[in-house]
């Protein structure tokens, strides 16, 4: 540490000239000539306190309630000193009429007998003076010892005050931009809700891939033989007993669907891993269409590529692409009008953003206004528990967040269903 130059000895209860922090940071800030002797970085024990003092301030604070935290938070970490604040009305000659907070060390008592009025702690020898960054009324931080002369040119205390009330107004004022009606609890729920989902997945993925093992042999069993059952029962002209081969239908189709949830929750829980790389987003949607081919042949779906010249790779995971697209025409599919319907995949690329946009839009029944954006929560389904997982959607909107990209839907009800999706184009 460097010594400092003599300097002319100022009063105590004068409020320094203030440091000019041109740097934004919280934390780490350049050394000023004017504050040789103190450190750069406000020590982490008193961060962890700063924090503290945010994160428990109440939701709908005001000013008073910042400044008390300001100063809870540095009388927590200078015990042995008197810390307080006070509102200083333009022309007010004595703070102490409009004490905000004040913390006394113990063993010190108050005593106001020939007390110097511009003072908060007239009973200690040493009293620092600072305003509160950030303030909007004038607030002050006062400082007050004993035995630390509190100059504030040579203090490493008086520095690192006013550097955490600086920390401390900032994170303050963050928490209550967080905190205020304009932004209202969403963001924060959010981000709680996406925090307990990671969570609850990460346990759910287990339990569901060891259940999806346990369960999937079984039921193949049971769908090949219900359905070598109903074959047999068949193959002789009129089987023997209508009802019966009506009842293997009944268990092949519940193994089926058995079967295809257990899937799509393992999808859910735990989509598939790989390590994102250039992807060619036609190839993907040619393939998707390809494995799609039995389901949009039974539903008497065509499907009309308007494929963009210029979109040629995306930044993703292949098999996972392919399940976006093939849940998204198999939707299409069991949506389509009785007679067969149309889906359109248009591709286009946007420059400026460097994404691509794709729409796969059909002319089936469409999705009530309602139901728009309901439709990507897991197990949301309006297919009556015999064919919906109401899994499918949630999985591609899943898998399109983990590729940095969106998904959203649009309909005009009654006149198909259109979903946008973008995805950020591969960059090295
Ligand atoms: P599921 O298909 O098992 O119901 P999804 O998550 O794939 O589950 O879809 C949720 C719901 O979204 C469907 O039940 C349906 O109401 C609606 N939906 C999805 N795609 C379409 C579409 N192309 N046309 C009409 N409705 C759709």
């Amino acid at each position: 540490m460097r010594k400092s130059a003599p300097r002319p000895k100022r009063k105590d209860t004068t409020v320094p000239p203030r440091p000019r922090h041109s740097d934004t940071s919280l934390i780490h800030q350049e050394p000023s000539s004017q504050w040789p002797r103190v450190p750069d970085v406000v020590p982490a024990a008193w961060l962890d306190r700063l924090l503290a003092a945010a994160v428990d301030l109440p939701l709908a604070s005001g000013e008073r309630a910042v400044v008390t935290a300001v100063v809870e938070a540095v009388a927590a970490i200078l015990p042995g000193y008197a810390v307080g604040a006070c509102f200083v009305p333009v022309g007010a000659a004595t703070p102490r009429d409009q004490v905000l907070v004040r913390r006394l060390p113990e063993g010190i008592r108050e005593s106001s007998a020939g007390v110097d009025p511009a003072r908060l702690f007239p009973v200690l020898a040493h009293e620092h003076v600072s305003p509160l960054p950030g303030s909007t009324t004038g607030s002050t931080l006062h400082v007050a010892s004993d035995v630390d002369p509190l100059d504030h040119e040579r203090s490493p205390t008086v520095h690192l005050v006013d550097r955490t009330a600086l920390v401390l107004t900032r994170a303050l004022a963050v928490a209550r931009d967080l905190a205020s009606p304009a932004r209202t609890v969403r963001d924060a729920r959010v981000l709680e809700e996406r925090l307990m989902q990671a969570d609850k997945l990460a346990t759910f993925g287990q339990i569901a891939a060891g259940v999806v093992h346990e369960l999937n042999n079984p039921l193949t069993s049971i769908v090949a033989y219900s359905d070598y059952l109903i074959r047999k029962a068949l193959a002789d002209g009129a089987p023997r007993d209508a009802d019966d081969v009506e009842r293997l239908k009944r268990i092949s189709e519940s193994a089926n669907r058995m079967l295809r949830f257990t899937r799509d929750l393992v999808s859910y829980a735990r989509p598939s891993n790989g390590v994102a790389g250039p992807v060619v987003l036609h190839g993907v949607i040619d393939q998707s269409v390809a494995f799609c081919e039995h389901v949009l042949a039974a539903a008497g779906v065509s499907v009309d590529k308007r494929y963009g010249a210029d979109v040629l790779t995306v930044r993703g995971v292949s098999e996972q692409l392919v399940q976006v697209f093939v849940n998204l025409l198999t939707n299409a599919s069991q949506a389509a009008p009785a007679g067969g319907g149309q889906v359109v995949v248009t591709t286009q690329v946007d420059a400026a953003s460097r994404r691509v946009r794709v729409v796969v839009e059909d002319n089936g029944s469409g999705i009530a206004r309602e139901h728009l954006t309901q439709v990507f929560v897991p197990f949301f389904t309006t297919k009556g528990d015999r064919h919906g997982t109401g899994l499918g959607l949630s999985i591609v909107k899943n898998i399109l967040e983990a590729h940095d990209g969106e998904i959203h839907a649009e309909s005009d009800a009654g006149r198909g269903a259109r979903f946008v999706l973008e995805l950020p184009i591969w960059s090295r």
